[in-house]
């Protein structure tokens, strides 16, 4: 079976996360800060907060955004339930914005018409969570922008999107959001096993995600109440967690992290190969955002019904039957019966129903080999042409 995606390890990875083990260091240590600054400095951001994963990032990012309880937060339909689900952690209202019917992503029009609403009727959210999806950044200036007007914090969702570009600089910047979320989860663009990072500009952002990855806990006087006790002394200022990364997830990260521009460039070649070796078949393919350079995490494509003989199922089943790996990147996160229990219901996000009745994962990962993709375009022009 041809997966959809998959990690590329290395010995130089092996070797990496060994020597962690010989160290005295096993979580957040030495390795964990070279990590952090390596992302960073790729990235072009100020500040970069390991965390265990990405929902774990997401969650800390929702509360130094001050998101609680009464408050709201936005995000697109067509994502991984993270997005959403950091909200409620908060005890926060979650609320979706339809896709853009092109790049699939959050729609930056329709996002103005709601918060027009939302203004009459005393609604606004206080966060915005902008993913990046499959690897391609949202019209970020247009809702930077409006995020300005209407006061809510602008995070960007870019588990898909590390090493992407955004208006000539990396996806990371801050140059738009507030705060940028990684993912190091194997399918993503490099991995930790389980990862993830916060990256931000803002010093104050930065020292309340590093004190709520770690129970809320402060060693440093200017954040205590009283004097120090003593050089053993520390303070619980908050109410945090334990959402350390470990140094032998790190030193996979670092090592990884060398590789990430031989990852793109190669994502990037297969995406074009599938865009020019399926331009003549019955399928809508992934549209580009301008401004935006994808990191192709995902190659997505609709099939034009209308002009097929078979359903959507069928297609998905006779691919998974030949082994090739698709998937569906995403059910609406709406259409969850968790979500419908808050009040949505089918037909509230129509462009996201829509884009879920018709799309496919094609395999998209560095170690796809040209011979495997033309093994998947083949099957693709047997099953529609
Ligand atoms: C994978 C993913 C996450 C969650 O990442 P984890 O590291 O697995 O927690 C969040 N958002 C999106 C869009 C993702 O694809």
């Amino acid at each position: 079976m041809i997966p959809y995606g998959r990690q590329s390890l290395d010995q130089a990875d092996i070797d990496a996360v060994l020597q962690v083990l010989h160290s005295d260091w096993l979580t957040q240590g030495p390795t964990l800060e070279r990590f952090e600054a390596a992302v960073a400095e790729r990235c072009q951001a100020q500040h970069a907060v390991a965390v265990c994963n990405a929902t774990a990032a997401l969650h800390i990012a929702c509360l130094a955004a001050g998101l609680g309880p009464g408050d709201r937060l936005w995000t697109s339909p067509n994502t991984f339930l993270a997005s959403a689900n950091c909200g409620r952690y908060c005890g926060a209202e979650v609320d979706f914005v339809d896709i853009d019917p092109h790049t699939w992503n959050l729609d930056a029009g329709r996002l103005a018409a709601k918060l027009e609403q939302a203004e009459a009727t005393g609604t606004l959210p206080k966060v915005v969570v902008a993913v990046a999806f499959a690897g391609q950044s949202c019209d970020l200036h247009t809702i930077a922008k409006l995020g300005e007007r209407y006061g809510f914090t602008l995070i960007e969702d870019a588990a898909h999107a590390l090493g992407a570009d955004y208006a000539g600089r990396p996806v990371g910047c801050g140059a738009h959001a507030a705060m940028t979320i990684l993912s190091f989860h194997p399918v993503k663009i490099i991995t930790t096993g389980e990862g993830g990072m916060v990256l931000t500009n803002r010093p104050e952002l930065a020292e309340h995600l590093q004190r709520l990855r770690s129970h809320g806990m402060t060693r440093d006087p200017a954040q205590m109440d009283q004097p120090s006790h003593g050089p053993w002394y520390y303070q619980q200022v908050e109410l945090g967690f334990n959402y350390r990364m470990t140094d032998i997830q790190a030193a996979l990260g670092l090592s990884q992290l060398g590789k990430l521009d031989a990852f793109i460039a190669r994502r990037r070649y297969l995406a074009e190969r599938y865009g020019t070796l399926l331009a003549d078949l019955p399928l809508t393919l992934p549209a580009a955002q301008p401004q935006a350079q994808s990191a192709w995490h995902l190659y997505v494509v609709r099939l034009k019904l209308e002009r097929l003989n078979v359903s959507h199922r069928e297609v998905f089943e006779a691919l998974r039957g030949a082994g090739i790996g698709v998937n569906l990147h995403y059910i609406p996160v709406h259409l969850q019966p968790y979500y419908r229990d808050q009040g949505f219901a089918p037909g509230d996000f129509p462009e996201a129903e829509a884009y879920y009745a018709q799309a496919i994962s094609l395999p998209m990962f560095p170690a796809l080999s040209d011979e495997q993709q033309d093994q998947v375009i083949a099957q693709l022009r047997h099953l529609l042409a």
